[in-house]
């Protein structure tokens, strides 16, 4: 199946019709989207063909993206995976999606997610689970399952999704697909439903390394909208971007490749270490000892912002509301009845850990251990270029496997580290275990997403 760059292609060139690449995605999602269950609204086929033309100058051509249910649309309902928010139109949109429309994208529809983007399933979504396309007994990963699944079955070119503590980078590895992580700040937050700002990012989910470069050159940056925009000259991540691995100093953690992987995942990682070699990159193992504290860390952190940024779900504004004698008891019922047991779950550990006599103890000493993480890349990257390793540590697990909390936090234990640091990181299909896809991970310094996008097309070529 094309990119979306091909596809943008062949329209331009007159070799096909858009309606014929409709007519792809809806035959896949017609066949596929019962079981696979990746969007919680979704466009019409004819509508799409229509608006199209008003787009026929535009870099898209009117090609379609599908868009996370947490990221503002205007014409479908943001739901975030949540009861509480099943009716929810947003009255604005948010700049990310304002930007590919301006740029000649339409949006395809409203892909599933674990509730506010807390999970990494998708099985914590109030709609219902998401399926992998590749064995839909296994979950897509998440929280951007929806998404990845999506672009994985062919029913969407490709997607945005958003990434917190690894939403777009897990879901990409366990569906096979690639999803990068912007720098925090590089694209603008404005019209994402927050979760833990300050760790909060909108990335691609794509099928080519090229498109999520494509991609992030239309949604990337400043928007004054968002107080933590970077104010740093628009890039083009793209046109003369070129697969490059040569030259490059890459580092392997020693922690991102523990024994306990098993044996075929230490095989996939060796296979990376001779290609980069192969390709004239040298690779070195390095050590980020702090990378055990970085789960801990997270989940302290990411539970306080959220327990403060979901206080606003009062059943008075925007929400489900649950009428009962007296405003207190109205809220409480509200909140009880429209969030599920994962955010509960959030809002409580955060609540408590910014509780009074509390804060110092857990939130302070969360973001001094942050710190100290963002340092320790830091000093990796005066002797690396870029950091590479698995994204996850398993392929796509079943569904209902991780019962328990921790486990399914395990999942993310790769890409939360660089997350707390504000750093880009890409997911690009590194090879199959037991026939299923295992990712693998590239991390840069803030801002080096040319550097990044560069190696991981290089990668990508390697191991097609
Ligand atoms: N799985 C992680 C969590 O549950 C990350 C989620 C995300 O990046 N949105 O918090």
């Amino acid at each position: 199946m094309r990119d979306l760059w091909e596809s943008r292609e062949a329209l331009a060139r007159g070799e096909i019709a858009l309606d014929y690449i409709l007519d792809e995605l809806y035959k896949n999602i017609e066949k596929r989207e019962p079981v696979i269950h990746a969007f919680l609204s979704l466009a019409e086929k004819e509508e799409l063909g229509t608006k199209a033309k008003e787009k026929q100058n535009a870099l898209l051509l009117g090609l379609p993206i599908a868009i996370k249910d947490n990221i503002c649309t205007l014409d479908f309902p943001t739901t975030c995976g949540s009861r509480l928010l099943a009716n929810y139109r947003s009255p604005f949109e948010a700049t990310a999606v304002a930007r590919l429309r301006a740029a000649g994208g339409q949006v395809q529809g409203k892909t599933n997610l674990d509730e506010f983007a807390m999970g990494s399933s998708t099985e914590h979504s109030a709609f219902g689970p998401t399926r992998n396309p590749w064995d839909p007994e296994r979950v897509p990963g998440g929280s951007s399952g929806g998404s990845a699944a999506a672009v994985a079955a062919g029913e969407a070119l490709a997607a945005l999704g958003s990434d917190t503590g690894g939403s777009v980078r897990q879901p990409a590895a366990l569906c096979g697909v690639v999803g990068l992580r912007p720098t925090y700040g590089l694209v603008s937050r404005f019209g994402l439903v927050a979760f833990a700002s300050s760790l909060d990012t909108i990335g691609p989910i794509t099928r080519t390394v090229r498109d999520a470069a494509l991609i992030l050159s239309i949604i990337a940056g400043h928007d004054p909208r968002d107080s933590t925009s970077l104010t740093f000259p628009p890039q083009d991540y793209w046109t003369d971007l070129r697969p490059k691995l040569a030259g490059l100093r890459l580092g392997l953690p020693r922690e991102y490749a523990p024994k306990e992987l098993g044996e075929e995942a230490l095989a996939l990682i060796d296979r990376w270490s001779t290609v980069a070699e192969e390709l004239g990159a040298q690779v070195l193992e390095i050590s980020l000892p702090l990378t055990e504290y970085a789960l801990p860390a997270y989940y302290l952190i990411a539970s306080a912002e959220a327990s403060a940024n979901l206080a606003r779900y009062d059943g008075v504004r925007y929400t489900l509301r649950i009428l009962a004698p007296g405003v207190a008891e109205m809220i409480a019922q509200s909140r009880t009845l429209g969030f599920g047991p994962e955010v509960k779950r959030r809002i409580a550990l955060g609540t408590f850990a910014l509780s009074a006599g509390y804060y110092d103890q857990y939130y302070g000493k969360a973001q001094r251990v942050r710190t100290l993480i963002a340092q320790e890349f830091q000093s990796a990257f005066e002797k690396v270029d870029l950091i590479f390793g698995p994204t996850s540590p398993t392929p796509a697990f079943r569904l209902g496997e991780k019962a328990d909390p921790l486990s399914m936090y395990l999942s993310d234990l790769f890409t939360i580290p660089s997350a707390l640091a504000g750093l880009p990181a890409i997911s690009i299909p590194g090879g199959t275990i037991e026939g299923l896809p295992f990712g693998l991970q590239l991390i840069g310094p803030r801002l080096s997403e040319r550097t990044l996008l560069a190696a991981a097309w290089a990668f990508e070529e390697a191991l097609r």
